[in-house]
Parts: C-alpha cells; structure tokens; sequence
C-alpha cells in the first residue's frame, strides 16, 4: 500500500513536472506584442510535440513555398482507430491576414495537454491545424504564394495548402469540423453608414441546401445556443455569421450557401460543420492580440464541450446522413441553382455606433435569412467522363472521387447536354454564367475515346452533381479554369447515367 502510495506522489510529481515544463506559447511569451512567426510555430510545435502522451504532431503537406503544414493530432490512443469516440477538424488561418485563429490554437493546445482536460479525449479525438496558410501569414496577406484565395478553393482544389487539409480529411472523415476566420468591420463603407460590427465571435452554420437537414436543424437550433451562452459567460460577445451590408445599402444574409470554402466542402459531406470568425486589429495585425486569440481559443474550446456533451447524438446522426449520401437514391433532387430571401422578419444586429461610441442594436430591413432553391436537378446514378477530358480526370483525382470504367448496365440509360446559348445569372452580387440547354438521351454510347465512370452514391455525391451539372451556378464550368468546357452550340462533355 505504501509502495503504492510512493508510485502515485512520483506519478504525480512526474507528470505536474511534464505540465510545468511545457514551454510557453509563443503568443504568451511574445506577450501578444507581436505575430508568431512561421519559424516561432514551427519550433513551438515540435517541442510540444516531444511531450508525452496525448499529442502527435504530423506535417500533412506543405505550401507553395515548402513551408510545413502542421497537424496537431490529439488522441489519448492511436489516432481514429477508437471507432466509438468522434472526430473533430479545426483548422485556422486559411486567409494568411487573419492572424487571430492561429494564436487562438498555439493557446488551446498546451491547454488541452493539461491533465484537468484530458477527460475529453474520453470521446473525442481532435486534430487542430493552427495555419492552414503560413506563406500567407509571414506577408501578413490574405491569399496563398500563388495568389490563390484558399477559402474559395476548396471545389476545385488546385493549391497545396487545400489538398492537404482534404487529404486529411479523407483519411479520417472527421464528423465536425470547424474552420476559423476573422472579419474586418473598419471598412469605409460601414464607417460612412456610421455604425461598425463590433462581436468578438461570429459563428456561422452550414446553408446550403444540399447539406443535411438534419445537420443544419441541429447546428441552428441546438449550437448557436449553446455557443452563444458558453462566449457570453466567459465575457465575449458573439452573433450569427450574416455577411452583407452595411444596412439600408446592401442586403444582409445569413452566410453563403457555397461549397467552395472549408466549411460548406466538408457539411455536404455529411459533416456538422462551422465557421467561427474573430474580429480582425484596426489599424494592425496585434491590436488587441491577447483578447482576440483569447476570443477564437474559447469558441474552439466550446465547441470541444458541446461535441463532448453531444457525442453519441451527433455521431449517429452523421452515420445516418453519411449512409443515405452513400446509398444509390436516384431521384433525390440537388439544388443546384439558389438565392437568399427574406422570410419577413426583421434582423437586430448589434453593432458599434461611430457617434455615441457604444454598441446598439440596429434594426436590419432586408434582411435574408432563408436560401431557397430556383433550380433543382434529379440525382442521377452517377456521370461518365471521357477519358481524354483530362482537366475533368485531374479534377476528380485530386478530389479522391471513387471512379470506375465504365460496366454497361442494361438498364441504365446515357443522357447529355447540348448547350444552346450561354446566359447569366446573379449570384450574390456577381454575375456567372447560365447555360440554356437541352437534355437529349443518346442511343449509343460513342466507343472513343472511352468513359471513366464515377458514382453519385458516395459520400462526394451530393459536392459531384454541384461540381458537374453545366446550370449550377456553383459548378466547375463557372470557373475560368474550367470555363472552356461550356461552348455554345456544343454537348457539355460529361455525361449523364441514370436509370431507365
Ligand atoms: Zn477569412
């Protein structure tokens, strides 16, 4: 019993040592005074990552400039292979300007690592991703080296830095992820109209209608809630992510409902999935540094608890949604072309006024809140790409989309486009194209040069009809890479199989 006792006040000490000598933060150390730098990061994750115990740390890529992509792997036993915990993605600093994010998780991971919080990797396993963007982040601007907008990407994944977070998706399917961001509200525009948005936090949900409802339901309904209260009672203010603005001028919406960016590329795949956005420095990147890591590490860490609390629910009802994407449901319709409308209510958004020097609440009119669906498409059994459409194949690849060659089912019928004009439509103020066509059946399948086959029963099959079908306004034809495929008086190259 003795000998006991002695093992146990040695284990302690041991491990209060292990926890007191966990170097500082480089945020902490800096005293907020300054950004981290890539190499302050670099070597600050290194050495946590030779503490023991629940931490690995993994280089999942790197940027356009070689710099490494960190992956913070917490598991209190071999990463993803306990099939009854959840798997959680947060990953921060996409946009290389929003400096915040990443000081928010260089604060959260040593907090994880103390033995007071260890009970959450009962049920979870969590990777945080600090700099999704650090050739970015040292130039303190917002794109990546090739001057690419990372968080508009994430469909056509062209760039390194995205590749690789959905690499590392793939490989663990996470059920929640969350992508943190910051938001300027200094802009001129809003400084003329007199007010300024002012929350610590704004924390946005997934929209489009192609995700789950279940998700969405839940996320609004449930989430917003929780999250709201749990900043509110740590003393940070918070509200609904709605882009747009300022009032009277532009309208305001709640969020964007596409899936190019890291949260809606991974809620239509099945996964309950968010935004959370820190307010950006006024005049500078460090303006308040301390408040504002502060402000993203406590959305980080509530989001910890609610997934925590909220386990066995949110786990069984991604599987569910997950096996429904996965299952062959022609027929199931895809919203490929939308809009955001009011639903007749009023929004009161509190915002920071320029003349009495106070936040307020204002009063938002047009305020449109609903995305509703103006296109819809059936979803077929999948689509054939010929095989000389390499820009489509590359495309695909990167995408890790399940792809065969092509099995003739007697059954199946082939359906393509022909593309009679090109028109245009609005989507939240830009202008991108829109296709007037006809869908013909083909009797027979030309045998040159050859079709790969790829399903819409998968879990990318919701983000494959968006990708592929030339009306959606979210599609690949919509993008100047790929914009050559869309000609006037010409079939639109992928074909359509669906059942007879
Ligand atoms: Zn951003």
């Amino acid at each position: 019993m003795k000998k006991l006792l002695v093992i146990l006040v040695l284990f302690c000490v041991l491990s209060a040592n292990a926890v007191a000598q966990a170097p500082l933060p480089p945020p902490v150390k800096n005293t907020f005074n300054k950004l981290t730098s890539y190499p302050e990061l670099s070597s600050y994750i290194e050495l946590l990552g030779k503490q023991p115990g629940l931490l690995k740390v993994e280089v999942i890529g790197h940027s356009v400039k070689g710099r490494n992509l960190y992956a913070l792997k917490f598991s209190s036993s071999e990463f993803g292979r306990d099939t009854s915990k959840i798997k959680i993605l947060i990953f921060a600093q996409q946009h290389g300007n929003e400096q915040s994010g990443k000081e928010g998780v260089l604060l959260l991971a040593p907090e994880l690592l103390k033995p007071e919080n260890h009970y959450l990797f009962g049920k979870i396993d969590l990777v945080l991703v600090p700099q999704v963007n650090p050739d970015g982040s040292e130039v303190n601007k917002r794109r990546n080296a090739n001057g690419m907008d990372l968080n508009r990407n994430h469909l056509i994944l062209t760039e390194p830095e995205t590749i690789a977070l959905h690499r590392l998706f793939d490989r663990y399917l996470f059920e929640v992820t969350m992508d943190v961001h910051e938001y300027s509200p200094f802009g001129e525009e809003w400084q003329k109209y007199g007010y300024r948005k002012n929350t610590d936090e704004n924390i946005g949900t997934t929209t489009s209608l192609n995700v789950p409802e279940s998700i969405r339901k839940l996320s609004d309904n449930d989430y917003l809630p929780f999250i709201f209260r749990y900043l509110k009672d740590r003393n940070f203010s918070s509200f609904t992510y709605c882009p747009g603005g300022p009032p009277e001028i532009d309208y305001i919406r709640h969020s964007t409902f596409d899936i190019n960016d890291g949260r809606q590329s991974f809620g239509i795949q099945g996964s309950f999935s968010f935004i959370q956005e820190g307010m950006n420095g006024k005049d500078d990147s460090i303006e308040n540094l301390q408040h504002r890591a502060e402000g993203q590490m406590t959305g980080m860490r509530g989001l910890l608890e609610y997934v925590y609390m909220n386990h066995a629910r949110i786990r069984t009802l991604v599987s569910n949604e997950r096996k429904k994407l996965c299952s062959p449901d022609p027929g199931r319709e895809i919203s490929i072309q939308s809009v955001h409308v009011s639903n007749g209510q009023e929004l009161k958004i509190p915002l920071y006024s320029y003349f009495s020097h106070k936040d307020s609440l204002v009063t938002v009119k047009d305020y449109r809140p609903v995305v509703k669906s103006v296109y819809d498409v059936g979803k077929p059994l999948g689509y054939l790409i010929p095989k000389d459409c390499t820009a489509l194949l590359d495309w695909a690849g990167r995408q890790s989309l399940v792809q065969f060659p092509l099995n003739r089912q007697s059954g199946d019928q082939y359906m393509q486009y022909m593309i009679n004009s090109i028109d245009s439509i609005d989507f939240e103020g830009e202008k991108v194209v829109d296709p007037e066509l006809t869908l013909n059946l083909l009797k027979k399948l030309p045998s040159d040069p050859g079709f790969i086959f790829i399903p819409a029963s998968q879990l990318k099959g919701s983000l494959l009809v968006l990708a592929l079908e030339p009306k959606s306004m979210l599609g690949l034809a919509t993008y100047p890479k790929y914009a050559h495929l869309l000609k006037a008086g010409k079939p639109w190259p992928v074909i359509r199989v669906v059942k007879k």
